[in-house]
């Protein structure tokens, strides 16, 4: 090994090793800006090998070495050497774990912290900071089964209210030619004659999660006033 990393490493040596073997070095060099040109061909068992123009020092001729299957670069001219890891951390200027990111980023591996609990080690999900959830009023909080629970109230209340309507049933039997109570109660008809504000307006609760689901309007209407619903 020709590069020992310095920084504290914060996660696993498996991830280090598979970001190496997951990091093509073809395409880091090209993301890097380092040009580099094939050395000898496939027959004589140096395909792999590039030379580059060194980005460490100014470099007339190409003086750097690159070994992509291995991951290594070298340099002739200032003697500038290492792994995948210091070619992003000296041509970048960043550090050892900011490289691992980097790299792990690129390269597609899931980074694992020496805890144990994997985590993809975006760049960008590590820069945005963590924010909390914004505080809401508890009043305007409410569980699934709650809301389902009052919709289920609106509804049968709606039924009972168009039994006890006279004039909301007659519509439903002469304009929409409905006349079978029980299809009336399939459907689950109902309707909205404005009462329902009343019933809930001691509990506040309840009033706010009607005004969420929008039974009832900012003002505490009921949106559906004079509808069949
Ligand atoms: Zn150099």
């Amino acid at each position: 090994m020709t590069y020992t990393s310095t920084g504290s490493a914060r996660v696993t040596k498996d991830t280090i090793t598979r970001i190496k073997a997951g990091t093509d070095m073809l395409a880091l060099c090209d993301r890097l800006g380092i040009e580099l040109k094939r050395q000898g061909n496939a027959s004589t068992g140096s395909a792999s090998r590039y030379m580059a123009r060194c980005p460490f020092h100014e470099d007339k001729t190409p003086s750097l070495s690159v070994n992509a299957g291995k991951g290594l670069f070298h340099c002739f001219g200032c003697g500038e050497k290492g792994d995948v890891f210091a070619l992003v951390e000296k041509v970048k200027g960043i550090g050892f774990q900011e490289a691992v990111r980097y790299l792990a980023d690129l390269s597609g591996v899931t980074a694992v912290p020496e805890t144990g609990i994997p985590r993809t080690l975006s760049a960008a999900a590590l820069e945005a900071p963590q924010r909390e959830p914004e505080a809401r009023p508890v009043e305007a909080t409410f569980t699934d089964k709650e809301r389902q629970e009052a919709l289920s109230r609106v509804v049968a209340v709606y039924e009972t209210n168009l039994a006890a309507s006279p004039e909301a049933e007659e519509y439903l039997r002469k304009t929409r030619g409905i006349t079978d109570n029980q299809v009336i109660r399939y459907f689950r008809t109902g309707y909205a004659n404005g009462n329902l504000e009343k019933r809930v307006a001691a509990d506040s609760r309840q009033y706010h999660l009607l005004q969420e689901l929008g039974i009832l309007n900012g003002q505490g209407r009921e949106v559906f006033t004079g509808c069949l619903v």
